[in-house]
């Protein structure tokens, strides 16, 4: 394909037409790419439908990533919510807009990027649009199934309360990027999330995990949606916190607020009844990542507290965070 080629000299329908010999069919795909709408057979499993989308100077500046670590991340993104309900991904369309002076090379890393991802997750791409736009995004649409879905209001007063990996590592990795830095391990960790499927589908099908979400927002903001939809309360532990290793030489207030607020990082928080806390232990080998208890749940009407260093903060209101100055 020449180097400078773009949309609009090949039109959507030339690219699409290309894209589709790339794509790897599941068996229960009837129709995919290139119809109306894809077919699929349907599964007795419950459906899981997400979507997200990467907007350009929203989500994403055009020199952080690569068109295909673009690609690839809005597909790890999607697939981080099908883990939080501990699924597995199945199907995914893709929504694409980008300036019409787009390079098609470029088109084709990006959904090269995505289906790359598809392939190892073990889901399709079934279909999707490319449209012109001011700034370029992808939207991606991705279903999954499961059994016995993990949601967040199944949380009670004295579960506790694990996260998957560690955290504040992509917010640093997103402010290493905003000045001007281009790689090293925490912006790694920004462009590629590692969506905890492995990990999400043990919790739910061994019935661990009573509530569970991924951590996107920031951990303190995620938490909020498990302890306001189940009715309880939550302490955390500041000191049992799993931090990034890149956060050990910021000061501790700074570390801090990474791991509690930052977001991107896409690890799994969920709580467990303390009765299953030794099943819990003999699980961890099979997880495929670690998981680190960081507090508990507490009874209703006591909001979100952080406990250590022998105080107890209590956060108050939206991002309450100036509670936590000079720590
Ligand atoms: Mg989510």
């Amino acid at each position: 394909m020449p180097a400078k080629q773009t949309l609009s000299s090949l039109g959507e329908f030339g690219f699409l037409h290309r894209l589709f010999p790339r794509l790897r069919t599941r068996s229960d795909v009837l129709v995919g790419p290139g119809d109306d709408c894809a077919v699929v057979r349907r599964s007795r499993r419950n459906l899981l439908i997400t979507t997200d989308a990467l907007v350009e100077g929203v989500h994403f500046e055009r020199e952080w990533l690569t068109p295909r670590q673009l690609g690839r991340r809005s597909l790890l993104v999607n697939l981080s919510d099908i883990a939080a309900m501990g699924g597995g991904p199945t199907h995914g369309v893709i929504s694409l807009g980008v300036p019409p002076r787009y390079r098609l090379a470029d088109l084709v890393a990006l959904h090269d990027g995505i289906a790359a991802v598809a392939r190892e997750t073990g889901s399709d791409i079934v279909g999707g649009n490319v449209t012109r736009a001011r700034q370029a995004f992808v939207s991606i649409t991705l279903l999954g199934e499961v059994d016995r879905p993990v949601l967040r209001n199944g949380a009670r007063a004295g579960d506790q309360l694990f996260v998957s990996g560690v955290l504040g590592e992509a917010a640093l990795g997103v402010r290493q990027l905003r000045r001007g830095k281009r790689r090293g391990p925490a912006i790694t960790r920004y462009r590629e999330p590692q969506p905890r499927l492995q990990a999400g589908a043990l919790l739910a099908q061994e019935r661990m995990a009573s509530a569970m979400i991924d951590v996107s927002d920031g951990l303190l903001q995620d938490l909020r949606h498990i302890v306001e939809s189940s009715g309880v309360g939550a302490v955390i532990d500041v000191d049992a916190l799993p931090h990034a290793p890149g956060l050990k030489q910021l000061r501790d207030a700074d570390a801090l607020q990474l791991a509690l607020c930052g977001g991107d990082d896409y690890e799994l928080l969920f709580t467990v009844p303390r009765r299953k806390l030794a099943r819990l232990e003999k699980l961890r080998p099979k997880l495929g990542c670690q998981v680190t208890r960081i507090g508990e749940c507490t009874k209703d009407g006591r909001g979100i507290r952080l406990r250590g260093a022998g105080r107890a903060v209590r956060i108050a209101g939206e991002g309450g965070w100036d509670h936590l100055v000079g720590w």
